[in-house]
């Protein structure tokens, strides 16, 4: 170790141990939220309803196998935790039990009522670790080797209208902007539409700050469902023919975890890096 290099982790010790009590508190627990017991199972190789629109190249690498090297944050870890609650309220507290009351004008579809279930090619899968309304699905009828692999938040009917649930946390100066679901959003919920056979789709918006909500019914076009399948066939070309796809520099390069050997152009890591 060089001395500048020992000086600099010396330096570093001394830091943790001047910080206030309160501080060290707050950083063992960040420091469990990045470092959690156990990892989870290793991500099934899918066109993912939060993905498949974005990089292409990243996308490519993702079905290739190719371990992401994203970092994980404290915060990052704090807002998906608080998403993942307000989730299990507004399904299992608010609307599963609302739908059991008989005069309840919210009710749920099960599952073997979906337009799409019991086709070949599409399985319903009930096991899963989120509430039970929520609506999991595997699909291989569009591609050839990558299937479609989702979980919606709900089916759901009210006044002879059946729609997908689909619950949403944004903070306070997104919402105040929001006039229309997010443009990912709306591209989510078309891969939904797509294999459930069910064409709308209400995102519910929820404010962190406020609790404030504002609800959006979003019913797809033949085009829109054109344009999902088009996007899944065409990545999974690059895939099956290893050809590397083009570069799509953009913001999310910089919290991208193949940026490493998209930078070099490479199609996977080098054997030693
Ligand atoms: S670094 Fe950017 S261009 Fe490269 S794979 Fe990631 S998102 Fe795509």
């Amino acid at each position: 170790m060089s001395l500048k290099t020992l000086a600099n982790k010396v330096k570093k010790e001394q830091k943790e141990m001047d910080k206030p009590f309160a501080e060290k508190f707050t950083a063992a627990i960040d420091n469990f939220l990045v470092n959690p017991p156990g990892e989870g199972r290793p991500n099934r190789l899918a066109f993912r309803p939060s993905s498949y629109y974005k990089c292409v190249r990243q996308t490519y690498y993702f079905l290739k196998g190719v371990t992401s090297k994203n970092k994980r944050f404290p915060r990052s870890q704090r807002i998906l935790a608080v998403g993942t609650a307000l989730h299990e309220w507004v399904q299992t507290e608010v609307l599963m039990k609302m739908a059991e009351m008989p005069d309840s004008p919210i009710k749920l579809v099960p599952k073997e009522e979906l337009p799409s279930f019991g086709k070949g090619g599409i399985e319903f899968i009930a096991e899963h670790q989120a509430p039970p309304m929520e609506v999991k699905f595997l699909d291989t009828r569009f591609t050839k080797k990558f299937p479609i692999s989702a979980m919606v938040d709900g089916s759901l009917t009210m006044m002879n209208k059946d729609f997908l649930f689909e619950f949403k946390t944004i903070n306070p100066t997104d919402f105040e902007m929001l006039i229309e679901p997010l443009t990912d959003h709306i591209k989510q919920g078309a891969i939904y539409a797509l294999s459930t056979g069910v064409r709308s789709v209400m995102f519910l918006y929820l404010c962190k700050g406020t609790q404030e909500w504002k609800p959006y019914l979003i019913t797809y076009t033949d085009e829109q469902l054109d344009w999902v399948v088009t996007r899944i066939q065409t990545t999974e070309q690059f895939v099956l023919e290893d050809i590397l796809p083009p570069k799509e520099i953009s913001n999310q390069c910089k919290w991208c975890g193949y940026k490493n050997i998209c930078d070099k152009e490479l199609k996977e890591p080098e054997k030693n890096s």
